[in-house]
């Protein structure tokens, strides 16, 4: 049995409302390809809670600044499809395959008033959440979470889930979409599902792939470096400038050619910035981005920019 990829909007909404005439509840984790593990524990998550389960695979445009990676993001429907039917087998999950449904709309589907790169020439509707998109991911890519909120607006209105689920992995994501659908009174229950690292502790992602063998065993110096804060942080090292050169130096020692862009501890409920010290009965999201050479190659001019957090719980 092979799982149906619908590729238009005509179609999806045709098949939305049969399945709003049979009264079954629809989970839905937008991706954007290149499946990994990761996106398989969201979908299996949405399996569990829901009688059907749509997986959306579109590399949205409008998050991608002109100079990054949206020509060459890797983009493979058969890598997808093997990558959730082996999954599916592993789990003993086989007989879940027709509760599936794949969305992988194009470009024009998803923005019917064209779409353009340089943001002074858009036109259409956008959408911005204010307040949690400007800090840590928003300040190094200023247009990012308009494209992430307003993507996910849109399929949202196309897909009409019951629950939709999104990784910690991008947390600071998690707290746009959740202030999303507070501020725009849209009746669909955010679900957030842990980080899944490999056996060495890297964050899975799709940009992984970019990434030699050698970097790849070296970027879990990142994941030691988050865990090393948090043991310090839960031994009393509250000091934000202390914690953060821990991080720093673990990093650094590791290959002196990755480069630090940005180190933050953030209050979990609201993201503002922790300048001084943790409140430990508040806790902190402490995240970091680096950007790694995508081979130890002395002429590797290429970098790809990872991605990690660790929440730093409160105690007393
Ligand atoms: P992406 O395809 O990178 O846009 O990711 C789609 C969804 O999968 C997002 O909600 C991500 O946060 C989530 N995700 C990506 N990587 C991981 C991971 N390693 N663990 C858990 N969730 C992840």
């Amino acid at each position: 049995m092979s799982i149906p990829v619908i590729t238009d909007l005509q179609s999806l909404r045709k098949l939305r409302n049969e399945i709003s005439l049979k009264n079954q509840t629809v989970g839905f984790v937008p991706t954007m390809g290149y499946l990994h593990q990761g996106h398989m524990s969201l979908i299996k998550e949405s399996i569990l809670e829901n009688d059907l389960t749509f997986i959306s695979i579109f590399v949205n445009p409008s998050q991608f600044s002109p100079n990054e990676d949206l020509d060459t993001y890797p983009r493979d429907l058969d890598h997808d499809l093997n990558v959730i039917k082996n999954f599916l087998i592993n789990e003993n999950l086989n007989n879940n395959l027709d509760k599936i449904k794949i969305f992988k709309p194009s470009v024009n589907e998803m923005y019917p008033s064209g779409f353009t790169l340089d943001i002074s020439k858009q036109k259409g509707t956008f959408i911005e959440v204010l307040g949690v998109s400007e800090q840590l991911e928003g300040k190094t890519r200023p247009t990012f979470f308009r494209g992430v909120a307003t993507i996910v607006t849109k399929l949202f209105n196309a897909v009409k889930p019951t629950n939709a689920y999104f990784g910690q992995k991008d947390i600071q994501q998690t707290i746009v979409i959740k202030n999303l659908v507070k501020d725009l009174l849209i009746d669909i229950n955010i679900k957030i599902v842990p980080i899944i690292r490999n056996s060495n502790g890297l964050a899975l992602s799709s940009r992984n792939s970019y990434l030699s063998n050698e970097i790849l065993n070296q970027v879990t110096c990142i994941f030691q470096s988050l865990k090393l804060a948090n043991n310090n942080y839960l031994n009393g090292n509250l000091n934000i400038n202390n914690l953060t050169n821990l991080i720093k130096d673990k990093i650094i020692q590791t290959n002196q050619n990755f480069k630090i862009d940005y180190i933050s501890f953030n209050n979990p409920n609201n993201l503002d910035y922790i300048n001084d010290k943790i409140d430990k009965k508040i806790g902190a999201i402490l995240s970091l981005a680096v950007y790694v050479p995508n081979s130890t190659n002395l002429n590797e001019s290429k970098s790809t920019r990872l991605i990690d957090n660790w929440i730093l719980e409160p105690y007393n």
